[in-house]
């Protein structure tokens, strides 16, 4: 058996990041120790703390120290918040771009009364994560925006054969160990050459992928889909922007953004734990925020490591993780009032540690 040990850099982000992200450290750590699992965690500055203590809202070597580790775990980043001083720019963008972390792996899930809308749901969304109309990310230098005169502005798209191809892979991957089915979402009727060319991509991955049946719809007609029967939906690939746009109201049909889990991965061993939600600026500091979605993004990065790297202990740990989730999330005391529970942040980490310290040995 493979040495099991891993390295996560942690990294709170802003408000309510404080809150969630050591709970999931705390949650990830009780199920390691349970399951053989030696997990090293190494917290970093970041976000408007950092820009307090370092200077900067990613402070210089962050990235160099993070490359030396297996993954980390990053909190939701407040930077529409931060002043308009040099030091404070959006780390995320950055990070996803530096360790090429181009799918963004959310899945939706319903459970019984938290309030989704739909009892049914089960997919999973791939978004690329590094091109598309994001400016912040689709150019090397200076921005995907620009401003030509006073009254225009232009909002270049970008969309690669490579960058495609290679988030298709990620999602039929994922649909062959899940129910085989893909769907590649898009407006090719509209973006002939841009959604034309990702959408041929996907069809060109999906050839190695005989197992896997695929379809596609556009994406408004998905918007419309997700909620009249998003039952029919195993993976969903899809560009950027309609990624965001279509996670965010999937989340929506399941009890919100603190039920929005996410992982960051490329093609390396390396992955990026993030939630879908941002730092929820209103509810900081009321022990109000949902962990569930930040616990959830962790549990991914050790049973995506673990599988990737065959390290049993790592995959029996998300294993417990999970079962321990499902079970808190059925308990209307635990659980946070976001999913109709009478619970708060730190009720639903202490039950879901609970469930994992108390599990009979498997
Ligand atoms: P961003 O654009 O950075 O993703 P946003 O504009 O989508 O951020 P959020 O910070 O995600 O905004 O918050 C949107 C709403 O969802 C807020 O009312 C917030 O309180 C709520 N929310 C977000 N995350 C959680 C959570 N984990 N638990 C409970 N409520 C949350």
């Amino acid at each position: 058996m493979k040495d099991a040990h891993l390295v996560f850099g942690v990294l709170d982000g802003d408000d309510i990041g404080h809150e969630i992200v050591p709970a999931s450290v705390a949650v990830a750590s009780a199920a390691a120790l349970r399951h053989g699992l030696r997990i090293e965690w190494r917290p970093m500055p970041i976000g408007r703390r950092a820009l307090d203590t370092h200077g900067s809202t990613l402070p210089a070597g962050t990235l160099e120290a993070l490359a030396k580790m297996d993954g980390f775990v990053l909190g939701p980043i407040g930077h529409r918040e931060y002043p308009k001083v040099p030091g404070a720019i959006n780390p995320h963008p950055i990070m996803r771009k530096h360790f090429n972390l181009f799918a963004n792996v959310r899945p939706t899930r319903s459970y019984p009364d938290i309030g989704c809308l739909r009892d049914d749901v089960d997919l999973v969304i791939v978004r690329e994560n590094n091109e598309g109309f994001q400016p912040d990310r689709n150019v090397v230098a200076g921005s995907g925006e620009f401003r030509p005169s006073e009254d225009m502005t232009i909002s270049v798209r970008v969309i690669t054969r490579l960058g495609s191809n290679r988030v298709a892979r990620v999602a039929l991957n994922l649909a062959r160990n899940r129910r085989k089915l893909l769907t590649i979402v898009h407006k090719n009727t509209v973006f002939k050459l841009g959604c034309g060319m990702f959408v041929e991509e996907c069809y060109k991955a999906a050839k190695e992928f005989p197992d896997v049946k695929v379809n596609e719809v556009i994406v408004d007609t998905m918007a419309m889909r997700l909620v009249r029967d998003p039952q029919n939906f195993d993976v969903v690939v899809t560009t950027n922007m309609f990624g965001d746009i279509l996670t965010d109201e999937a989340a929506g049909l399941v009890g919100g953004l603190g039920m929005a889990p996410g992982l960051c991965i490329g093609d390396g061993d390396f992955a990026m734990a993030q939630a879908t939600h941002g730092s929820a600026p209103d509810i900081a500091g009321s022990g109000r925020a949902n962990p569930y979605a930040m616990i959830d993004s962790t549990r991914m990065l050790l049973d995506w490591l673990g599988r990737r790297r065959s390290i049993p202990q790592a995959v029996a740990a998300a294993q417990a993780m999970e079962r321990a989730i499902v079970a808190t999330l059925a308990d209307p005391k635990a659980r946070t009032a976001d999913i109709h529970g009478t619970g708060n942040t730190s009720t639903m980490t202490a039950a879901i540690i609970a469930g994992i310290d108390t599990e009979a040995p498997r």
